[in-house]
This record gives structure tokens, sequence and C-alpha cells, in this order.
């Protein structure tokens, strides 16, 4: 599966000490109605909540990583799921020691410091459905 996307916009910009990193990027996305695209970031995390998925139980298991963290790296992408934009994001942090956590970006995680870049392409955006294999909320078409 695959499709061809040309660069829309791009957007920069900083989030708040204390906003919900994914809910607020999400907010950001939803407001500007961007439909594809892709979101990186970086900065900082007072703490966070991320996950990882169980390929047998084909469940997600949340970890509540409580402390402060730089946001090493953060990825993301856009696309529609029940009709709406949203974020699949993964984070990778890191602790004083240079030690990395990491996996899905949940809810939870709480902003000490970001800054992020959305791009905003043009072309038909992904929509995701069950994958009855995975049990994952895919790309579907
Ligand atoms: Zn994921």
């Amino acid at each position: 599966m695959l499709k061809e996307y040309t660069l829309d916009n791009i957007y920069k910009g900083k989030l708040e000490l204390g906003d919900d990193l994914l809910t607020k990027l999400t907010e950001i996305v939803q407001e500007k109605e961007i439909t594809t695209g892709k979101v990186t970031a970086l900065g900082a995390v007072k703490e966070a909540v991320v996950s990882f998925y169980d390929q047998n139980k084909q469940k997600y298991g949340a970890k509540n990583l409580a402390q402060p963290l730089e946001i090493i790296n953060l990825i993301g992408n856009i696309s529609l799921k029940d009709g709406e934009p949203i974020i699949h994001a993964h984070i990778a942090l890191g602790d004083e020691d240079g030690m990395l956590y990491g996996g899905h970006l949940e809810e939870g995680t709480i902003v000490f410091a970001c800054e992020f870049i959305i791009e905003e392409y043009q072309g038909e955006p992904f929509r995701r459905g069950l994958d009855q294999e995975t049990g994952l909320p895919l790309w579907v078409k």
C-alpha cells in the first residue's frame, strides 16, 4: 500500500509547561484540519505514559514513567480515524544517566518544554480500520 504526497505547509511551535503532549498536539492538528502529515518534537517531560503492544495478547500495556525525562525524539504520523485526524506517535525519552525509555505515546505525558514541527502533506489521507491479523487500527486505504 503506497500513496504519494507533496509537502503543503510546515508549522513550528512550542507547547507550554503542563500541557498534555499528545492531547495538545492532536488539538492543533484538528484545529488546522491536517488530515495527513508528520509530527516531530523534542524537549522534556515532567512524566510520561508510554505503551507496548503485546503481539500475542493483542493488547496494549501502558507504563507510567513518573520522572522528568528528555524527549530525545518524538515521531508521529497523521491520518484519519473515524473521520477525525489523529496522531500516532512513538517517543524516545532519556534519563539523567542517558538511559532510554520509549514506546507508543499515550495521554498523560506532561510537557516541561516542547518544540514541535508539523508537516502537512497534500494528497489522499490514509484512514485507519481494524486489521484482523494484528488487532491494530492500521491504515486500510
Ligand atoms: Zn504505536
